[in-house]
């Protein structure tokens, strides 16, 4: 017989504030049951519509010191004053009940979990443009033009780590962007890493 073995792909989604992370991880997720997000916690206050426990683990900066100090998190950084951070535990239960599990985050903390989780597959999601970015993130008025002006400077600075990741998707039009991300997560989990090894006969 020839079996999978039950173990998830770990996946890590970064890209400029903006981008679309978000929607096309979101779109992914609900063509896909054998998909968890990981629920990060911030220190960044939440965005109409956003709901603690679902979107982030909304906390204050003395919670997240604490959970620094717990050694909680897989990976934590700062962007644009505010803390982020992923919540080792639950993404370890996740993939081995073998969910593959969608770590959206910025690159200083991309960077920390390719160097700790080899075995992770990162992808690059950016926009067409840096003028469709601006149009994005004003259009989803969720930022103050002080945000949106650091948040397009930080663009610059996340691109410049692009080639750091195994793929890059180009979302432009959002179904293609989703059929990309689909695709790549369908590929990597046909490795034959995750076959049983030695086990697999006719
Ligand atoms: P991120 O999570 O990367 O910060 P969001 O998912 O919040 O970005 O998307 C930013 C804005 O861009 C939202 O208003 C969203 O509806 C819009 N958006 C996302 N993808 C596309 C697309 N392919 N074409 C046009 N607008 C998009
Ligand atoms: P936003 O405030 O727009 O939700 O997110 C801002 C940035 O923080 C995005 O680039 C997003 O990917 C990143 N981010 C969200 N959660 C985490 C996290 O747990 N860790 C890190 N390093 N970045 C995160």
């Amino acid at each position: 017989m020839t079996t999978r073995n039950n173990k998830g792909v770990l996946v890590i989604v970064s890209g400029p504030s903006g981008a679309g992370k978000s929607t096309i991880i979101s779109r992914v997720s609900q063509l896909r049951p054998d998909i968890r997000f990981s629920v990060s916690a911030t220190t960044r206050d939440p965005r109409p519509g956003e709901i603690d426990g679902v979107n982030y683990y909304f906390k204050t900066q003395e919670e997240f010191w604490e959970m620094i100090k717990l050694d909680a998190f897989l990976e934590h950084a700062e962007y644009v004053g505010n803390s982020y951070g992923t919540p080792a535990a639950p993404v370890d239960n996740d993939l081995a009940q073998g969910y593959n599990v969608i770590l959206d985050i910025e690159v200083q903390g991309a960077a920390q979990v390719m160097e700790k989780r080899p075995d992770a597959v990162s992808i690059f999601l950016c926009p067409p443009s840096l003028e469709e970015l601006e149009r994005r993130l004003r259009g989803r008025g969720t930022d103050t033009e002080e945000k949106i002006r650091d948040r397009l400077m930080a663009a610059h600075r996340e691109y410049s780590q692009a080639h750091k990741y195994s793929y890059i998707i180009i979302n432009d039009d959002a179904d293609t962007a989703v059929r990309e991300l689909d695709a790549i997560i369908t590929a990597e989990r046909c490795r034959s890493k995750y076959f049983l090894e030695g086990e697999n006969t006719l």
